[in-house]
């Protein structure tokens, strides 16, 4: 009687041992850094709906190993979620460990995940939206996957964001995961030349009118923030400080063809790469302006658009795939102004840092 008792034990121990410490063959997984604070999820979160999304949290020095998926982590603050990890395999630099978030939140808040891997720990947090006040609770505005909150009234989006892109940048501290060594041709053939600013996470909120309209007067685009990305990376007009020309700023657009300003604040004048190449492509819709209506890419049916197809705001009208009835839009091109000409086409909504 007793033998097999103990041989059940024994194997029980074994089995708790190896989860706890991401063991497999042997080795266990070490890495240097979990960067909880650049964690991102799939999809936004909504109060007392079923969430079903994978958080991304990149790490640093990771040791090569494969590594078992892990038990699941119970949500504090917001409970009824949890974070489950997926196995993989660390790469012996930078990466991300994936985690499945899963369950129903049980109310509107910051819902917080303490992970623990590797060696290191650190928490990731999702913020989980009221579902509005009578207002919209989903509309096109949720594709902005880099902000960490959306929120509606009746007539407002409200897109919280850190401004922190998801795609590598010379611009990231070096001890970032998301930093990379970048020289060589950037946009507009011009050869690079790094500014001395660095990406310093921002608290930016993006006010964007629900159902943007044309505005009677169009107001010009003020330096700074005019719109969001779909990364959360605010978008900028084609001037540089005192609305000088922004043709010294060039050379110093990095891999994702976006740079910061002095205060850190991490920006595009021109089409972002990494959503036209990566994330989306280059007729993709690729954020908003302040005034709501929405930014494409620089092509369209396969084709280059420059200045000369579009009206002085930098936009037209047609349908597009999120817009089927059809509406104005602004697309990117390659020449200047690159985004946006003679200021908004709808009323601008605000930003507030
Ligand atoms: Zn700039
Ligand atoms: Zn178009």
């Amino acid at each position: 009687m007793k033998f097999p008792i103990f041989l059940f034990a024994t194997l029980s121990l074994m089995t708790i041992s190896c989860k706890k410490n991401n063991v497999t063959n042997g080795t266990a997984a070490s890495i240097t850094s979990l960067a909880c604070n650049s964690g991102s999820f799939s999809a936004s979160a909504t109060a007392n709906v079923a969430y079903s999304a994978t958080a991304t949290v990149p790490y640093a020095g990771g040791n090569g190993v494969v590594y078992l998926a892990g038990s699941s982590i119970n949500s504090t603050g917001v409970t009824g979620l949890t974070a489950s990890l997926q196995a993989g395999t660390l790469t012996s630099n930078t990466g991300n460990l994936s985690y499945t978030i899963a369950g129903t939140p049980n109310t509107s808040g910051v819902a917080s995940f303490p992970i623990s891997f590797g060696g290191q720990s650190c928490s990731i947090t999702l913020t989980v939206n009221s579902g509005g006040g009578g207002g919209t609770t989903r509309t096109v505005y949720d594709s902005i996957y880099g902000a960490y909150s959306i929120t509606y009234d009746a007539n407002y989006a409200y897109i919280k964001t850190y401004d922190l892109p998801d795609h590598k940048s010379i611009y990231y501290p070096t001890s970032n995961p998301l930093y990379e060594f970048f020289s060589g041709t950037t946009f507009g053939g011009n050869t690079f030349a790094k500014n001395p600013n660095s990406i310093v996470t921002q608290n930016g909120t993006f006010k964007i009118p629900l159902n943007p309209t044309a505005a009677t007067t169009h107001q010009a685009t003020p330096l700074g923030p005019i719109g969001i990305a779909l990364d959360g990376v605010p978008f900028f007009n084609q001037y540089a400080a005192g609305n000088a020309a922004l043709t010294n700023e060039i050379n110093g657009f990095d891999q994702g063809w976006g740079h910061p300003q002095p205060q850190g604040m991490y920006h595009y004048h021109v089409e972002p790469l990494y959503l036209t190449t990566v994330k989306a492509s280059k007729s993709a819709l690729l954020g908003f302006l302040l005034d709501g209506f929405p930014v494409y890419g620089p092509e369209e049916n396969g084709v280059a658009l420059t200045s000369s197809d579009l009206d002085v705001y930098h936009g037209h009208s047609h349908a597009t795939n999120e817009y089927p009835s059809g509406i104005y839009h602004y697309h990117f091109t390659a020449d200047a102004p690159y985004l946006n000409g003679s200021g908004f086409w709808g009323t601008p909504g605000t930003v507030t840092q």
